[in-house]
């Protein structure tokens, strides 16, 4: 096989830049292009026209170069319009340019060198992804909830079912089979593997005509509701990614992910710090002063706790593994009590008597001298 020069096919050096190749791929792609060509050399134009396809695809990708730098073009033997080297063929880029599938040179540029892919039309795309908000209680937080979610996404068109058109026809490029053998000829052999069709996405078909209901894009906006389960522990402004919700590709491309921003709504008596809750409870001043087991909210129902003796105002008591379920961890923040000792504006007479009584009393005298003065 004749070695063939790809920077000679192209008109560029040696040290060309990849912006170089392309500048030139597409000078010579515009005045080779099969339908410039006058009737009598059509041929000789379509042959030029393979080969600057050639000289592109592998001058225009950094590995094929390198092993064209080092084997000749006989690395990619076969040549012009036998295989592709990324799994497209030479013979169908010249079928899309008599279908009229190529718009300028642009479209033919990005198809070889994005590693196939089809003309404008079929071309898969990847969804976009959604970003919703929700706001749940502490108390949903804690327990892990599912949340039912009103999307409002693009969704397969059921006209057409998706196809962008109501009638099709067989795609020609895989003969309608939706499978193409793909060759890779390498230093070390030939490799063939079959895959999708590039054209049709394993479709086996094309549309025809536009489907009025999608213009075509195979693709409504429509309501959806899902459920999205949101795990216990879950702290304020944490995102949430449910993967394939988001909206849904176009050409059987990839749905993107659906994004969610959890908010944690304000409680009316726990304040959260990581996994920790703090809660202010009131303590009445005979509680205070002689001990008590009082009953306190938890996230999770009442729990008993134990004031000792002589409790101070604004003392704190830590109950152990009562605050939010870690999500880092399997265990449990704490809760942290404050108590704040209520002293009473209406006394009756006895009660007065009461306290005089034990302010007194040398063992009392701390707590209530503090209280009163
Ligand atoms: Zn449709
Ligand atoms: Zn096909």
């Amino acid at each position: 096989m004749v070695d063939k020069d790809y920077y000679k096919t192209l008109g560029v050096e040696k040290k060309a830049t990849k912006d170089d190749i392309k500048k030139a791929y597409k000078k010579l792609a515009m005045k080779y292009h099969p339908d410039r060509a006058p009737e009598e050399k059509k041929k000789e134009y379509e042959e030029k026209f393979k080969e600057i396809n050639e000289a592109a695809a592998v001058l225009s990708d950094d590995k094929k170069r390198q092993q064209y730098e080092q084997f000749g073009s006989s690395a990619f033997a076969g040549g012009a319009g036998s295989e592709g080297f990324s799994g497209f063929d030479f013979s169908d880029i010249m079928s899309q340019f008599r279908s009229g599938s190529f718009g300028d040179t642009d479209d033919i540029f990005e198809h070889l060198f994005s590693g196939g892919g089809g003309g404008r039309s079929v071309r898969a795309r990847r969804g976009s992804d959604l970003l919703y908000e929700t706001e749940i209680t502490l108390e949903e937080a804690a327990q892990g909830v599912e949340k039912t979610l009103q999307l409002n996404k693009l969704e397969r068109c059921p006209a057409c079912q998706g196809k962008g058109a109501t009638t099709m026809e067989n795609c020609h490029h895989c003969q309608g089979s939706g499978q193409m053998k793909k060759t890779t000829r390498t230093p070390f052999g030939i490799f063939q593997q079959s895959g999708p069709c590039p054209y049709c996405h394993g479709r086996g078909e094309l549309p025809q005509n536009s489907c009025s209901d999608c213009q075509g894009e195979g693709l409504v906006r429509k309501k959806k509701k899902i459920e999205v389960k949101i795990p216990a522990g879950v702290e304020e402004g944490m995102r949430l990614r449910v993967p394939g919700e988001g909206e849904l590709g176009q050409n059987n491309g990839p749905a993107g992910d659906l994004f969610l921003d959890v908010h944690l709504a304000d409680h009316a008596y726990f304040q959260r710090e990581g996994d920790d809750l703090h809660l202010t409870v009131p303590l009445s001043f005979t509680q205070a002063a002689l001990g008590d087991e009082i009953e306190v909210p938890t996230i999770d129902g009442k729990a008993l706790l134990k004031i000792p003796l002589g409790t101070d105002s604004e003392t704190i008591f830590r109950m152990q593994g009562k605050g939010m379920p870690s999500l880092r961890s399997h265990g449990h923040g704490d809760q942290l009590v404050k108590v704040k000792i209520e002293v009473p504006k209406k006394l009756s007479k006895k009660q007065i008597e009461l306290i005089k009584e034990l302010h007194e009393e040398k063992a009392s005298k701390g707590f209530l001298k503090r209280m009163f003065g």
